[in-house]
């Protein structure tokens, strides 16, 4: 098979696609490495079977072009990190919505399979213990502009929806939750990278609020095979599938774990939101996926816990002294 992955020097678009040339078949990437980066593909350039071009996922004859090429299309080229949301909102909207754009107009042309890789922020403010595939999306003023993610990202779902609807191509949903594992940058805000630097560096680990907030983390390579799953079956077409893990743990919680396993002396200190964000700010208190619909589609059962998947990222952040 060939696949077309946008964003596919990103942290989860390079184990994507590490993954598919592994299983024998044809990589193409596009990435402008406004958030990923050439180290992320580097170990995979010598293979003849990847191609990475670099250029916005808004240039439609490029797009168009590879498009042409691949049999399915993982739409993985995204905005992301809440930090980056708040520096740059606009290159947030516009490259979540214009972006999406321009793949499905070029998809639509072939009736090509497009994989759009949404996230739980759609789910926005709502204060549901375990959010289904079916809830309503309850969005935060359009002030704060930590919704605009949210917003752009619900843009996508529908954009894609209704390319199905009126134009028959091929597309299917996944939202996906607090995705983690080497490779991940903690420059945009994730949690998890950040902890971890900050706990081998002997620096303070900063919680942000009080740090009772939930979170689920799931390991990269459970993420990327479900996504392979998924594009293979038909019946996923149309469907929208929460992709995620169900252990639930507080950032606390989190901070202390990561302190303990990196034997660091961090001292563990909270940042008002305020300070730590913007005036105003509103964090999502809790965030669990109910994954039931995944588990009955294609099997799903994550290998990765809470514990192997901490040890493998800080195992990474021990070997790469140079993470940002
Ligand atoms: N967070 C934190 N310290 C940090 C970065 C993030 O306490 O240095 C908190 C953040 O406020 C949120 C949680 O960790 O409650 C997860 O943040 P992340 O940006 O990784 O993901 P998201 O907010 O999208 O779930």
């Amino acid at each position: 098979m060939k696949y077309l992955i946008t964003g596919g020097a990103g942290f989860v678009g390079s184990h994507l696609a590490e993954i598919l040339l592994a299983g024998g078949h044809e990589v193409f990437v596009i990435d402008n490495l406004s958030t990923g980066s050439l180290k992320n593909i580097e170990h995979l350039k010598e293979n003849k079977k990847f191609h990475c071009v670099i250029d916005t996922v808004m240039n439609g004859s490029v797009v168009g072009d590879l498009t042409y090429k691949c049999d399915v299309i993982f739409h993985l080229a995204a905005a992301v990190g809440v930090r980056k949301i708040i520096d740059s909102p606009v290159e947030t909207i516009e490259t979540n919505v214009h972006g999406t754009e321009t793949v499905l107009k070029a998809a639509e042309k072939e009736k090509k399979i497009v994989l759009i890789a949404s996230t739980s922020e759609v789910y926005g403010k709502s204060t549901k213990d375990v959010f289904n595939e079916k809830d309503d999306s309850i969005m935060g003023s359009t002030t704060k502009s930590r919704w605009s993610y949210a917003c752009s990202k619900a843009i996508d779902e529908f954009l894609a929806l209704a390319y199905l609807k009126e134009k028959g191509l091929p597309v299917i949903i996944t939202r996906l939750f607090n995705t983690v594992g080497p490779r991940q940058t903690g420059m945009y805000g994730m949690v998890i990278p950040n902890f971890v630097r900050q706990a081998l560096e002997g620096k303070p680990i900063t919680v942000f609020g009080d740090g009772s907030q939930t979170r689920c983390f799931t390991y990269v390579t459970d993420v990327v095979k479900a996504l392979i799953r998924l594009s293979e079956l038909k019946p996923s077409i149309g469907q929208v599938f929460n992709i995620g893990a169900k252990e639930q743990v507080t950032i606390t919680e989190l901070a202390k774990i990561i302190k303990e396993k990196t034997s660091s002396k961090s001292e563990i200190v909270y940042v008002p939101y305020d300070e730590a964000y913007e005036t105003g700010f509103e964090d999502m208190l809790r965030r669990m996926p109910d994954i039931s619909k995944l588990e009955k589609h294609i099997g799903y059962k994550p290998e990765y816990n809470l514990g192997r998947t901490l040890d493998l990222i800080i195992e990474y952040f021990r070997k790469n002294k140079d993470f940002e």
